[in-house]
């Protein structure tokens, strides 16, 4: 069933493909500064179609948050003017999104399918890169696969470390929503720095002489080729759901942390629908069943998503303290200190529920309630300039300075974790 297409062929079709429903749709940016005009958007939510890139649904807007969403182009008019007769302040962040989508390739030309660290790589790119990269550096990292997603595609995890007894781990996931682009390319960057600087780099030789990673590169990887192949912005995984043609549910609310309870929807048409139970998902329930049997030596765990710049850790699902609070606010602190070091990018940092939005059935809640006690969400660049579709060439300088973070965050975990 494996398809091999050239990725410059996979832009054309792309680009083709999504020609009719991205061109000159636009994303706005409003910053609700009252009640009414929260309300105001919650409304127009219902009846205009509107995609949430920030945040991730309606259901989430509060006063003076910065609230982006994505309106298609024969809709855009009438969105104005409904904010205009309300006296609305909004600005148009992004003109025509088909012209971004286009210009995301400005780095390197997509014109082979051969695997680059700089570009954003396809998913039958990335699987083949998973097998070399396992077979060009054996004493460092090993290839695993831990289950299959909805339409059947191997989920594969590298391991990487020097081979030797038992190991304290670090569980790190990237792509579980679709459209998240840098994402991936954070983990695939990790496992090129991993690999080439192991022997030269201090740190990065003491971190893997004592650590193992476990990277999983794209966890919802359907959603994935979904997003290269007929939706660029499509988030959630690709299952079929009971009683409707609305398609997939939101990784990132499927997991058995206070599962259903607050900032999900139960409806399946909905980018946030958790799922029919807590690990109904197949990648879900994948990636869950191997921390639970890894758990003895998982002692820290990350997930990378974007867009926003900020550093999170439990709990999303209350507003109640996670039991080492204090200690993780320091070690975001430095870690974001240390991420800001290399170009000033500004991060935040904190509770989950307190800087973005409560919300339950996240993967960092559930790894910390399972026992992992240093658990992290990174929300990588930008902060809206560009959104999802964050342009190829700023991968490099995302990458780097990420890098900075999550070293200082692996440092200490092997410092600290009993
Ligand atoms: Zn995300």
């Amino acid at each position: 069933m494996k398809r091999i297409v050239p990725s410059g062929l996979i832009v054309a079709i792309f680009a083709l493909v999504s020609a009719s429903s991205f061109d000159r749709a636009k994303v706005f940016r409003v910053k609700p500064q009252n009640e009414r005009q929260v309300k105001f958007i919650k409304d127009l939510a219902s009846i205009k179609q509107l995609d949430f890139w920030h945040p991730d649904s309606a259901l989430h807007v509060v006063t003076h948050m910065e609230v982006d969403f994505h309106v298609s182009a024969d809709q855009s008019r009438a969105v104005q003017t409904f904010m205009e007769q309300n006296r609305i302040q909004y600005e148009v962040l992004l003109h025509n999104l088909q012209e971004e989508i286009e210009k995301q390739f400005d780095g390197k030309k997509n014109f082979t399918a051969r695997h680059c660290y700089t570009k954003y790589n396809s998913w039958d790119t990335i699987a083949a890169w998973t097998a070399r990269i396992a077979k060009k550096y054996p004493k460092l990292v090993s290839r695993i696969e831990i289950g299959n997603t909805f339409e059947q595609r191997p989920m594969y995890l590298l391991q990487v470390g020097k081979v030797s007894g038992r190991k304290k781990t670090i569980f790190m996931d990237c792509g579980i929503h679709a459209r998240e682009w840098i994402s991936p390319a954070f983990c695939q960057w990790f496992v090129k720095q991993a690999t080439r600087t192991y022997g030269k780099d201090k740190t990065m030789t003491y971190l893997l002489d004592n650590l193992n990673f476990y990277v999983l590169p794209v966890f919802n990887i359907d959603g994935y080729v979904w997003s290269w192949t007929k939706d660029r912005l499509w988030r959630k995984n690709r299952s079929n759901n009971s009683n409707t043609d609305c398609i997939g549910t939101d990784l990132n609310r499927n997991f058995n942390a206070a599962w259903g309870t607050v900032g999900v929807s139960d409806d399946p048409c909905d980018e946030i629908y958790c799922g029919t139970a807590a690990e109904s998902e197949k990648e879900t329930k994948a990636v869950a069943t191997f921390i639970r049997e890894n758990l003895h030596s998982i002692k820290g765990y990350l997930t990378i998503h974007s867009y926003s710049q900020m550093l999170l850790f439990p709990y999303g699902y209350t507003s109640r303290k996670a039991p080492n609070h204090d200690e993780l606010n320091k070690v975001a602190e430095e870690a974001v200190e240390a991420l800001s070091s290399m170009y000033g990018t500004k991060y935040k940092y904190g509770v989950s529920a307190t800087i973005i939005y409560p919300t339950s059935g996240s993967s960092d809640d559930w790894a910390y309630d399972e026992g992992i006690k240093y658990s992290f969400g990174f929300e990588l660049r930008d902060r809206g300039k560009y959104g999802f579709l964050l342009p190829q060439s700023k991968i490099k300088p995302t990458c780097k300075e990420t890098m900075l973070a999550v070293m200082h965050i692996a440092k200490y975990v092997l410092n600290h974790a009993s």
